[in-house]
């Protein structure tokens, strides 16, 4: 794929001979209130592409949208390639134009960069920023494609692309730069931006036998979740996963390679842990604490469905209790699900309990489940731990994950059977806050039950426990009030989500039409359904990497009193705004696809 984008850049070049005369660059170029679009006079020549592409050592391609083979050729080898593939996020991961997410209803649709720059290392990075910076261009950063929100893909712009920086390298000692003699070595892991979770986890747990916190989803970017503040499954116990960050290298908009870490350029150190992506320059490394492995892994599962309205709240209530009561502790992360159809669906993971330690927790509840004529337990109940934590991330022989058996690819690829329905996913909606830990307070249970009650009359309601920090130990809640996050995390005991869509619909793919009145009334039922846990948690802040598009007040809900903060760090590292994402810090003042300046 790469070779044959490499043939075609090439080949595309000479085609751009339209150079506009001098006097129109500097005018355009010149004025950092407008970017350039490849229709206008300023837009780069042939030659000034050639010049780029002999900076980065040929890496300079074309992108295509992930379906452009069909739309000329729907017959052709490479259009099957793609229907064949467009459920393996690693093979979406490795198209220049992919995206995970196919679009969002009335919020955004993937569009192709022009070019894209493959970038080998920070050299072939700064040459790009340079480049953008120069030619006034729409520059995008895209890692493993996960957003949500659409924020690295954009029309008319300049892609860098960090996919190609994947390299692991564990450190037993590690000092960030300029902090020797002041911070004591740590054993650390250093991720190419390029790195997606799993490679991380292969080196570090399954061959290393140490534990890094980093994300849930395998195929997400290291560099991305890193900016958002970032949760995996047992982040209860280890914090955020951006509060395990020792040091970062990072391209700023000036084009100066920066190693920044809490000796070296602090604040942009502290506003890349989580202060969003895309933002306040290219991260190309990043340094990351390891920790001993847990002595034990195990999960809890199964699915119990109420008779009745009142039965259903009555179960709810039971939960809540066992949650406030026994699953409050950095053992227990995961979800629970409260469904519409008066189900609650179990699928908990812990870490550091024995399989005895395990059921003990949750046999209570299932006993007083079994007992009662008024549920219906749909799908097994069970728990259990003892497990060897190693094993979690293998790929072989794990009934769990789905390898990426494509020639060639990595044996370290795969992806939880649970997270296949998201692979190219259509948006209708998606909403998140977090829910503070007083909820579970006795006299505020019954609340909480009748909010989580009523949410679920208009949608199912996600319980993430392991992306509210409540109840995590001391040093990881110290850890995570040391990142640019909403600090209402650490006070949260789950993070809700809410949010549905459909089926891939990427542009170019063949599909029976969309019912837009179904998307438009399930988007309505999504906010209705926020709307009622609002009514309990009036001001609970979200999780920017995984919330609602058209949130008005993301600055509050996502930093919450650190957004000032970031506005001045944002102003320091990049003061012209060459880099632009939806609702990321900055963006106010420019227009919605960050092509205008305003005011
Ligand atoms: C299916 C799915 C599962 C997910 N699971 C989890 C989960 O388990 N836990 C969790 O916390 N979150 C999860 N997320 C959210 C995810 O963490 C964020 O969307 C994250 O930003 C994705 O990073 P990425 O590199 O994969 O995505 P990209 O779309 O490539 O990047 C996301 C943002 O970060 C920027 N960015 C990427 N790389 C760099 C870089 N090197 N330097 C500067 N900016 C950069 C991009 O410009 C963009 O704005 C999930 C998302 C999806 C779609």
């Amino acid at each position: 794929m790469h070779r044959r984008n490499m043939l075609k850049s090439v080949a595309a070049l000479p085609l751009l001979s339209l150079c506009p005369s001098l006097p129109e660059l500097a005018v355009a170029a010149g004025s950092p209130s407008r970017r350039v679009r490849p229709s206008d006079p300023a837009w780069p020549s042939a030659a000034e592409w050639q010049k780029l592409n002999d900076a980065v050592g040929g890496s300079l391609l074309p992108v295509h949208a992930l379906f452009a083979p069909c739309e000329s050729e729907p017959d052709s080898a490479a259009c099957q390639d793609v229907y064949k593939n467009i459920r393996n996020p690693f093979y979406i991961g490795d198209q220049p134009g992919g995206t995970q997410v196919s679009g969002w209803l009335d919020a955004w649709t993937p569009a192709p960069s022009v070019w894209a720059v493959r970038a080998r290392n920070a050299a072939d990075v700064a040459a790009t920023v340079n480049f953008a910076r120069t030619h006034n261009l729409r520059l995008v950063v895209k890692g493993g494609a996960h957003s949500y929100l659409g924020t690295s893909n954009a029309p008319d712009s300049l892609l860098l692309w960090t996919r190609a920086m994947n390299q692991v390298v564990l450190e037993d000692a590690f000092v960030p730069k300029g902090c020797e003699g002041k911070v004591a070595p740590t054993a650390a892991v250093t991720l190419g931006a390029g790195c997606v979770w799993i490679d991380a986890y292969s080196v570090v747990t399954t061959r290393g036998g140490r534990y890094v916190q980093g994300g849930g989803c395998t195929s997400v970017g290291v560099a991305g979740l890193i900016q958002s503040g970032g949760f995996g499954s047992f982040s209860k116990g280890f914090g955020n996963a951006a509060a395990g960050l020792l040091e970062a290298e990072v391209v700023t908009a000036d084009g100066r390679v920066r190693i920044a870490n809490a000796c070296r350029d602090p604040d942009l150190f502290w506003a890349l842990k989580g202060g969003g992506g895309g933002t306040f320059g290219v991260v190309t490394r990043l340094t990351l604490r390891t920790h001993e492995l847990p002595a034990a892994v195990g999960s809890a599962w199964g699915t119990v469905k109420a008779k009745s309205d009142e039965a259903f709240r009555q179960l709810i209530a039971r939960y809540v209790a066992l949650y406030a009561s026994s699953l409050s502790n950095p053992h227990w992360g995961e979800q629970v699900h409260v469904n519409s159809d008066n189900s609650l669906k179990i699928s908990m993971v812990q870490q550091g309990l024995s399989r005895d330690e395990a059921r003990a927790v949750w046999q209570p509840f299932f006993d007083w489940v079994s007992a009662s004529p008024d549920y219906t337990v749909t799908e097994k109940l069970g728990a259990s731990g003892g497990h060897r934590p190693q094993s979690w991330w293998e790929i072989e022989g794990n009934s769990s994950m789905i390898p990426d058996k494509r020639p060639n690819a990595s044996p370290d690829h795969g992806w939880w059977e649970g997270d296949q329905d998201q692979v190219g996913v259509y948006l209708h909606g998606y909403e998140s806050l977090w829910l503070p830990a007083s909820l579970l307070k006795e006299a505020a249970q019954r609340r909480l039950t009748e909010a989580l009650f009523a949410a679920s009359r208009h949608k199912d309601v996600e319980l993430h426990h392991n992306k509210g920090l409540a109840f995590a130990p001391a040093e990881a809640i110290r850890a995570s009030l040391d990142t640019a996050m909403n600090p209402a995390v650490t006070e949260a005991f789950a993070l809700a989500i809410i949010a549905d869509g459909e089926r891939p619909s990427y542009p170019g793919m063949k599909r029976p039409p969309m019912d837009l009145e179904a998307a438009h009334k399930d988007a309505r039922a999504i906010d209705m359904a926020n709307d009622e846990l609002r009514k309990v948690a009036p001001d609970p802040g979200s999780y920017v990497s995984e919330s609602n598009y058209f949130n008005r007040n993301w600055q509050q809900a996502y930093f919450g009193a650190n957004y000032p903060r970031l506005q001045a760090i944002k102003k320091k590292y990049d003061p012209d705004g060459l880099f632009f994402v939806h609702n990321g810090v900055g963006s106010e003042e420019w227009s919605a696809d960050g092509f205008t300046r305003l005011g």
